[in-house]
């Protein structure tokens, strides 16, 4: 045998060469498994932790794997569930989600030019602003692209694209404001003015489950394995999903060149944290639609947003957009309720943002419902089966400026909510002590 050629083992390949068995198959029969497939030596139904740096030779340049950084046989079952959930032909994973920008990034001829939306993710404004500058003379306009007007979406689009704009970048939705981006319309207007544009969704906040961006039209979506997937706040990791094979090629490259590559063992809790993606986010979905609809009453609370409310501006928008088995389980299990979904709304993710009834430059009441909180734990990330909060302008947001904070809506009184898998009745009680506790209710 050769050395490997790209799509054959290193790279999943395509769903219709070998999960043709799938083909049809649901999501989680899917995540459950491909990658998972019994061993043919053992039997054993889960795969091995495949420790080995280095692979036998039979004879110089024969060999399925060669060593771990090039390819490795748990990450390899791992990149292939992952292309699977996205309905993609190729997954590559990373040491982090961090990583997977970098790697993006690093794939961009030098002093190209990137668009990306206004609010991204604070690690990846750093690495645009601090780094890939540096590093590439990459420059990077940051626009406004998450507005329920299409025609100023466009002319901001626009008025940002150049000649030289090789990468727009969205993430959808926003952290921690939860503004939703319509991909298609964006796809759209960025392919007419440059057809070779490529459009890069990191749909972290919402995992394979609820949102599948390439459908969507993007080339290549990226995720934060870190949170949703993995789903256990015990994993850094990251991963990115292309139908592209010039694509998957150079940044197939670049994660060998690069190394940002995760370990067999974190690689192998990945995929335990995937089989279960599926029940893990409907229960996040639908405890957070719960908590978001109650907290609305609440005389603590002045905003809440969730984009599967109805008084979200982009209601109708998370119903085009969402992953339709998503929405089909919901209305199956009653958690979006046939036409009462414009009155009661659906689940949507598992992340919801509230604007407590203190003052926005009010610095220490948040602070005062954040140390109450019993179940909650106050913490950054997101995503974990334990319910998260955190106060944006004082943590996540923190590098933020004061003036693009008042911009974007993050005031002190902003309290980001990552709703976990306990009882929601003991949630929403947590929530109620604490804002009474604070003085608040
Ligand atoms: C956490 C996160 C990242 C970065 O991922 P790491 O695994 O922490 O490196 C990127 N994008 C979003 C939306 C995130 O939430």
């Amino acid at each position: 045998m050769s050395p490997a050629p790209i799509a054959s083992t290193s790279v999943s390949p395509a769903p219709g060469k070998t999960h043709s068995g799938h083909a049809g198959h649901g999501f989680s029969t899917k995540a459950i498994h491909i990658g998972s497939e019994p061993s043919e030596e053992t039997g054993a139904v889960i795969p091995a932790i495949s420790l080995s740096t280095t692979f036998k030779q039979k004879s110089v340049g024969d060999f399925k794997y060669e060593y771990s950084r090039s390819a490795n046989p748990t990450r390899d079952s791992l990149e292939r569930a992952l292309a699977a959930l996205e309905g993609g032909r190729f997954g590559l994973a990373f040491a982090s989600g961090s990583s997977v920008t970098a790697t993006i990034v690093s794939a961009l001829p030098p002093k190209s030019h990137i668009v990306s939306v206004n609010d991204v993710y604070g690690g990846t404004y750093r690495y645009f602003t601090k780094v890939a500058t540096l590093a590439q003379g990459i420059e990077t306009t940051f626009a406004e692209l998450a507005n329920a007007d299409t025609q100023l979406v466009e002319q901001n689009l626009r008025k940002a694209m150049r000649s030289d704009t090789k990468l727009v970048w969205i993430e959808s939705p926003t952290n921690p404001t939860l503004r939703l981006i319509d991909i298609p319309f964006v796809v759209k207007i960025a392919k007419s003015i440059n057809p070779e544009t490529t459009v890069v969704v990191d749909s972290t906040f919402l995992s394979p489950w609820y949102q599948n961006p390439l459908s969507l039209g993007a080339d290549i979506v990226a995720h934060s394995i870190t949170k949703y997937i993995n789903g256990h706040s015990d994993v850094v990791m990251g991963a990115l999903v292309t139908n592209s094979s010039a694509w998957v090629e150079k940044l197939k490259f670049l994660q060998n060149s690069i190394g940002a590559v995760p370990s067999a063992f974190d690689s192998w809790l990945a995929l335990r944290g995937i089989k279960t993606l599926a029940v893990r986010m409907q229960e996040h979905g639908s405890s957070a639609l719960i908590i978001a609809k109650a907290l609305t009453q609440h005389p603590a609370v002045k905003d809440v947003i969730y984009p599967g409310l109805p008084s979200h501006p982009s209601f109708q928008l998370a119903q085009r957009q969402i992953a339709p088995k998503a929405f089909e389980k919901a209305v199956a299990r009653g958690t979006a309720k046939g036409d009462g979904i414009e009155a009661n709304g659906f689940p949507y993710g598992g992340m919801v943002t509230i604007r407590l009834a203190s003052d926005a430059r009010d610095e220490q009441a948040a602070n005062k419902v954040l140390e109450r909180l019993q179940i909650f734990t106050l913490a950054e990330s997101l995503g974990g089966v334990e319910s998260l909060v955190e106060q944006p302008s004082k943590m996540t947001h923190a590098a933020v400026s004061q003036e693009d904070r008042d911009l974007l809506g993050i005031g002190h009184n902003l309290i980001r909510i990552s709703v976990g898998l306990e009882d929601v009745e003991d949630l929403l009680a947590d929530l109620d002590q604490a804002f009474r506790a604070a003085g608040l209710a």
